[in-house]
């Protein structure tokens, strides 16, 4: 299996007035060419800065990065602003969580699609309207020569999504980073658009990564999965390894978090107590330790590498699920 893009030893850091905020700690990832990745977490473990990070969106004089962003066999760490934007719409491409604030209101749809289409490919403005209606119709938008004149306030919020993955889409991008692409959405919406986008990813032979919070989300729409905590990848699979043996106590956490099909009316879906860690003073041993049911004090004392368990199955745990220490009460 090729690789679409390759994450080595990345670093994010903010300096802030209280010190120096450690977003994203020795991150490595590959994100095979064609397959569908899931970067699942809590808000604040990392997963958003991350992936912006990888895709050279972070910017600000208080910004450190440190590693080693390669895609498509081409550093994209050391090449200059220009270079990493002209890789945005053909090379790669990203899904917003909000699409209201992503799309420009005061501008209508086909304008809006279009734009990308002359700028990146030169198409002259009938080709660029043509194109964008196919891609409105791509998108599973009916009548999609009315929606190119509307504006998007006219829009529901699924429809708004649609148009924002039919501009992502637009220039052919070999790699689409969806950042919590439904999360302002309704459940059934949800559900129609992460199919939609699970439909096009294959269709269209792209890669993605889609960053979400819900566990139940990557079960169903990616191959490979990474959890982050505190910054760190603590757990990395394929999805199917990752369902069937899961080592780590956060990511089994996330999964008793989500709601399911098979809960008794009226039951209350399990919370993670506690917070995350400071980002400006972690704990030395696990950055999970105040929380977890399963803690020791050599995990108050150490903090735990990443150990393979085979597979490809990578986890940052002293005692792993299935290990024979008890979970306290
Ligand atoms: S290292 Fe310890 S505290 Fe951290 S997840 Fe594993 S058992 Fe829990």
């Amino acid at each position: 299996m090729t690789t679409m893009m390759s994450i080595s030893d990345m670093y994010v850091r903010f300096e802030t007035p209280f010190g120096l905020l450690e977003a994203v700690r020795g991150v490595n990832l590959e994100i095979p060419a064609g397959a569908s990745v899931g970067i699942v977490g809590e808000s604040g473990s990392g997963k958003t800065v991350m992936s912006r990070a990888a895709m050279g969106l972070l910017s600000g004089s208080n910004v450190r990065r440190e590693g080693k962003v390669v895609f498509n066999g081409r550093e994209l760490t050391a090449m200059s602003k220009e270079e990493v934007r002209n890789q945005f719409g053909t090379g790669m491409a990203m899904i917003f969580q909000d699409p209201m604030t992503a799309l420009n209101p005061v501008r209508r749809v086909g304008t809006q699609i279009s734009e990308s289409l002359r700028v990146r490919l030169g198409m002259d403005k009938k080709q660029a309207m043509q194109r964008s209606a196919e891609l409105l119709s791509l998108v599973r938008i009916p009548d999609p020569e009315a929606m190119l004149r509307k504006f998007p306030y006219q829009l529901s919020g699924g429809m708004r999504q649609r148009v924002m993955i039919a501009i992502a889409i637009s220039c052919n991008p070999e790699l689409l980073f969806a950042d919590e692409p439904t999360t302002a959405l309704d459940v059934t919406v949800q559900a129609q658009i992460l199919q939609l986008l699970s439909d096009l990813r294959r269709d269209l032979k792209m890669s993605m990564v889609l960053v979400t919070h819900d566990l139940g989300v990557v079960a169903n729409h990616t191959d490979f999965v990474a959890v982050m905590y505190a910054g760190e990848i603590v757990e990395q699979a394929s999805t199917t390894e990752l369902f069937a043996n899961m080592k780590m106590p956060y990511t089994r956490a996330l999964l008793e978090s989500i709601p399911n099909i098979e809960m008794k009316s009226g039951a209350r879906l399990k919370v993670i107590e506690g917070r995350l860690p400071n980002p400006v003073d972690r704990p030395k041993g696990c950055g999970f330790v105040t929380r977890c049911t399963y803690a020791q004090q050599k995990c108050h004392d150490e903090h735990p590498p990443l150990v393979d368990a085979g597979n490809g199955h990578l986890y940052r745990c002293w005692y792993p699920l299935g290990h024979t220490i008890a979970r306290k009460q």
